[in-house]
C-alpha cells in the first residue's frame, strides 16, 4: 500500500502522523510512503531520515492525496484537504466529528474511509489513540501550573517542592484518570503535597496501591472538592464523562474562597471545563487571572512540547498503520473490533452512532 504524509497545517500544529521510525517499519514490509517535504520539520524530523527510512518525498499535500492509498495525519483535515480526499482513499487522523457538521458533510461528499484515532478501543475498555495525549497533557498541567505559580506570572509565589524548614505546595488533583494519574506522579515528585480526588472507587484504589502513603486519595463529595480546592495552591481539572461536558464541579464562588495567587489549570477545557470560571486560552496568551486566581486553559496542551507528543501518538497509531497497510481497511477492521470501533465516515455514510445522533445522519 502507499501511505502518505501531509504536513499539518492547522494553526500552530507542529506534529506529524509518521516518524522515520515509522517509515522504516512500513517500507520494510514492501509497502510505499510519500511524505511531504517538511512534514516533520516543526518537530525536528529531516527530509533525509525519511529518506533513509525508505520515503519517497513530495513537493505538495495534492501530490500525496492524490496518489496515497491511505492518508495518515495528526488533526482533523481541513477544508482544502477534506477537497482533496479520493473516493475509497482511508484517512486515519484525529476527526472529533460530534461538534463538527462542516467537516463530517465534507467527509461524507468526499466518498472516502475515514477513521478516527479518538474512537479506537482497546480490550481495557479505554481509548489507546487518546491516552498517549493525556499522558502528555497530565504531566504537563504540573509544569504549566508550576510556572503559573510564580510570582511574575500572577501566582502566590510559591515553589512547588518547598525547601528544606519550608513546607511544600498543596496540589488537588480532580480527576484520577489517564490525566489525573500523570499529574499526580508528576506532583508527587516534585515534592508536593497531592489529593486526588475521584468518583470511582476502583480507580482511587488502584492508584494508592501504586503509589503508597504519599499520595492522598479522596472521595469526590462537594464537601471534599470545597475542602481541597480552598487549601490548594494549585488545582489541576483532569475529570471526564464520557460523551459529555465536563461538570462544572467548581464554581466562581468557590473560585473567589481560593488563596490569592493560587493557580487552577483546566485540563478538560476541550470538553467545556470543569471549572465555572474556564474559557479555553492558547499557548501564546495560555493563563488569565479571575478573584486573584490564575487560570491556565489552553485546550491543545500536546501541541506545546509537539516532540515529545509526536513519538507519543506515533508510537500507538503505529501498529494500527501497519494492520490497515498490510491487509487493507476491510480485513483489518474485520479482524479488530476495537479498530473497528475508529470507523466514524465510510464511503458517504455516517458509521459511528455518536456522531450519526450528534448530527442527525441515519445510522
Ligand atoms: P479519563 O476517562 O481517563 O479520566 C477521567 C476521570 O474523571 C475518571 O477517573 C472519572 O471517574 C473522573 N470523574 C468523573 N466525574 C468526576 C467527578 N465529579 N469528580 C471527580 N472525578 C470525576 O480521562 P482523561 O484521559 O484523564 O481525560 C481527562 C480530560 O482531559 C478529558 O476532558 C480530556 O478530553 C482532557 N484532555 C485535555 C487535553 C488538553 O490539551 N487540554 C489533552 C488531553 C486530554
Amino acid at each position: 500500500m502507499l501511505v502518505g504524509v501531509p504536513k499539518e497545517i492547522k494553526n500552530h500544529e507542529y506534529r506529524v502522523g509518521l516518524t522515520p521510525t515509522g517509515v522504516r517499519e512500513l517500507t520494510r514490509r514492501g509497502h510505499g510512503v510519500l511524505v511531504q517535504r517538511g512534514a516533520g520539520a516543526g518537530v525536528g524530523l529531516k527530509d533525509e531520515d525519511y529518506v533513509i527510512a525508505g520515503a519517497r518525498l513530495a513537493d505538495d499535500p495534492a501530490e500525496v492525496f492524490a496518489e496515497a492509498e491511505m492518508v495518515v495525519k495528526v488533526k482533523e483535515p481541513q477544508p482544502e484537504e477534506c477537497a482533496r480526499l479520493c473516493p475509497g482513499q482511508i484517512l486515519f487522523t484525529y476527526l472529533h466529528l460530534a461538534p463538527d457538521p462542516e467537516q463530517a458533510r465534507l467527509l461524507v461528499d468526499s466518498d472516502a474511509v475515514a477513521i478516527a484515532y479518538e474512537t479506537v478501543t482497546d480490550a481495557h475498555g479505554g481509548l489507546p489513540l487518546l491516552a498517549p495525549m493525556s499522558e502528555v497533557a497530565g504531566r504537563m498541567a504540573v509544569q504549566a501550573g508550576a510556572h503559573a505559580l510564580e510570582k511574575a506570572q500572577g501566582g502566590r509565589g510559591v515553589l512547588l517542592a518547598g525547601v528544606p524548614g519550608v513546607p511544600p505546595a498543596n496540589v488537588s488533583v480532580i480527576g484520577s484518570g489517564v490525566v489525573g494519574l500523570n499529574a499526580a506522579r508528576m506532583a508527587l515528585g516534585l515534592g508536593a503535597d497531592v489529593t486526588v480526588l475521584d468518583l470511582d472507587l476502583t480507580r482511587l484504589r488502584q492508584i494508592d496501591a501504586q503509589f503508597g502513603p504519599r499520595l492522598k486519595t479522596v472521595y469526590s463529595t462537594a464537601d471534599a472538592l470545597e475542602s481541597a480546592v480552598f487549601n490548594a495552591d494549585l488545582v489541576i481539572g483532569a475529570v471526564l464523562i464520557p460523551g459529555a461536558a465536563a461538570p462544572k464541579l467548581v464554581t466562581r464562588a468557590m473560585i473567589s474562597r481560593m488563596r490569592p495567587g493560587a493557580v487552577v489549570v483546566d485540563v478538560a477545557i476541550d470538553q467545556g471545563g470543569c471549572f465555572e470560571t474556564s474559557h479555553p486560552t492558547t499557548h501564546q496568551d495560555p493563563t488569565y487571572t479571575v478573584d486573584g486566581v490564575v487560570h491556565y486553559c489552553v485546550a491543545n496542551m500536546p501541541g506545546g512540547v509537539a516532540r515529545t507528543a509526536t513519538f507519543a501518538l506515533t508510537q500507538a497509531t503505529l501498529p494500527y498503520v501497519l494492520a490497515l497497510a498490510d491487509k487493507g481497511y476491510r480485513q483489518a477492521l474485520l479482524d479488530d473490533p476495537h479498530l473497528c470501533a475508529g470507523l466514524n465516515v465510510h464511503r458517504g455514510a455516517v458509521t459511528y452512532a455518536a456522531v450519526a445522533e450528534a448530527l442527525g445522519y441515519t445510522y
